[in-house]
């Protein structure tokens, strides 16, 4: 009992007694008072002390039934309060794991989808955390009218939700019901007068045979959502038993990984770039490689896990110290100004620091800017175009080169390429494949080397095999070209023999 519920207690009691104590004084005068003979004066004591006890009962009745009734309220709002997210009102994790726990009694199979919006982190650093909160809001009502009514709709937190679709479990009419969310995000959502367009994965566990509880229906699709997630934008995917492996191997490739930076296991290799005219070495790109005890591990396996647990921070930075010292000791060398291309990730670019430690970087190893040359992709200005023109008009005048990686795969809108400070073109090596029997193949890389010529850019091929490749490019007016034909990327110190650093 807490001291004011105390001397509340106290305060009523008190009360209680002095009104008590003045009833039997004064009704026991005024009894006194009308009884003319001692018969009546006990009748009139009996119906008084009778009196007393009804009356009290009511007052009673009414105090103690406001008083539940308001604990009852009190209790019924924080119930209230504890089942829903109060920013979409909709049901939230307690809710469902309440809910599951009886709908996993019953032998009735549901659908058990999770969704997960793409790039929401990024809309909320860049727009505001109100802004996020709104297009959530939009979202919820989105999915309210998507799904049908019989679904249990949640969200379990930040930009994740969760429909049960008790009675589809037909993949085929699950997947058109999502097809047609993913309809409807096709168009902008109008948030703050601003058109935000939102992409989300889907996984779908279904019970009961992915899962008997809601911590099994949870695991299985999230990691069906995970493999949907690699889409890169609006998929969805049925779980299947691979993907708890993969999510396991996934977890071992972190925790190494992380290993491997400590014990320096990770290191650059350089891929030179040749001038098609000339077939001179005009600069190299760093790519990163892991010695592993069992093996060189590419990056292509364990770059998209560094992005996902943030060491990306941490590879790019060895890259960037390592090719600075790199392009630096080149330079000395051989006195001729050839670029380091650095590949740089959308994490790093949306790091706020991440001028700082350009600046850092150059400054401990002495290098200049205009040796480092950094490749970003289409992908990492798409995340939020103004910012990264803003922040690429800084690299740039600080004296970088730039240059656009793997261009054509990533659905960039073409407006921003000129507004872009960007100094090359890498063609992805897709469009180059096998290009001199490639009419569609054809078209696209005139048509990208025209448009970068256009705007004044260099425009290099990437992953060029073959000899009948390279003329074909020749052909087309390709300025410099990277690919096995010419060198594989190469260790320092074979790439120190081949061009005589
Ligand atoms: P990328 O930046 O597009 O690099 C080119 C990739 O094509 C490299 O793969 C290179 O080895 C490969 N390649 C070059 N010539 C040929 C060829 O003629 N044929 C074929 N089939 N492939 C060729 P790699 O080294 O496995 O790197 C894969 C990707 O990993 C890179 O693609 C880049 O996006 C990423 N990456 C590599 N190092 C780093 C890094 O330090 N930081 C970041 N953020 N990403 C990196
Ligand atoms: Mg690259
Ligand atoms: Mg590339």
């Amino acid at each position: 009992m807490t001291p004011r519920n105390f001397n509340n207690a106290l305060s009523v009691s008190a009360i209680y007694f002095l009104l008590g104590l003045s009833w039997i004084y004064f009704s026991d005068l005024a009894v006194a008072t009308i009884a003319s003979n001692k018969a009546q004066l006990t009748l009139m004591q009996t119906y008084k002390g009778w009196f007393f006890i009804v009356a009290t009962s009511i007052i009673l009745f009414f105090l103690s039934y406001w008083f539940f009734r308001k604990e009852y309220l009190a209790h019924l709002h924080f119930d209230v309060l504890a089942h829903r997210d109060t920013l979409t009102q909709l049901p939230n994790r307690l809710s469902l794991v309440e809910y599951l726990d009886d709908k996993c009694t019953q032998e009735e199979p549901f659908a058990f989808l999770f969704l997960d919006l793409d790039r929401f982190k990024e809309i909320n650093d860049s727009y505001g955390h109100r802004f996020g909160d709104e297009l959530l809001i939009y979202i919820a009502q989105i999915l309210y009218r998507t799904f049908p009514k019989e679904s249990y709709l949640v969200r379990t937190g930040g930009d994740e939700f969760v429909i049960i679709l008790p009675s589809h479990k037909e993949p085929k009419v699950i997947a058109a019901l999502i097809e047609k969310l993913f309809d409807t995000l096709t168009h902008p959502i109008f948030v703050q007068q601003t058109d935000i367009y939102i992409n989300a994965s889907i996984g779908i566990a279904q019970y009961p045979t992915d899962g008997r509880t809601y911590e099994e229906l949870l695991q299985k699709a999230d990691s069906a959502m995970y493999n949907a997630k690699k889409s890169g934008h609006s998929g969805y995917s049925f779980y299947e038993a691979s993907f708890i492996e993969n999510s396991l191997k996934r977890t071992t490739l972190s925790t190494n990984l992380k290993k491997a930076l400590q014990n320096n296991e990770l290191t650059l290799f350089y891929q030179p770039q040749v001038d098609i005219k000339t077939n001179q070495i005009i600069g190299a790109e760093a790519l990163c490689r892991w010695l592993s005890p069992s093996g060189i591990i590419s990056p292509s396996e364990f770059i998209p896990f560094a992005e996902e647990s943030g060491l990306i921070l941490e590879i790019g930075e060895l890259a960037l110290v390592q090719s600075a010292a790199f392009a630096k000791e080149w330079h000395e060398k051989t006195l001729l100004s050839r670029r380091v291309a650095v590949n740089v990730s959308a994490k790093q670019l949306s790091h706020p620091m991440f001028l700082e430690t350009l600046d850092r970087i150059l400054a401990l190893h002495q290098c200049s800017p205009e040796l480092i040359e950094l490749e970003i992709t289409e992908s990492a200005i798409l995340e939020n175009p103004k910012k990264i023109l803003a922040l690429l008009q800084s690299i740039k005048a600080k004296g970088f080169h730039l240059s656009m990686d793997d261009f054509g795969t990533g659905y960039s809108s073409l407006s921003y390429l000129k507004d872009l400070p960007i100094d090359k073109l890498k063609i992805d090596q897709s469009f180059v494949r096998n290009i001199a029997h490639n009419p569609k193949n054809q078209i696209i890389v005139e048509a990208i080397i025209n448009l970068g010529k256009g705007l004044g850019m260099e425009v290099l091929a990437e992953g060029v095999e073959t000899a009948e490749e390279l003329n074909f490019l020749s052909t087309l007016g390709i300025d410099s070209v990277q690919g096995y034909l010419f060198y594989h990327p190469l260790s320092v110190q074979i790439f120190r023999e081949v061009s005589n650093v």
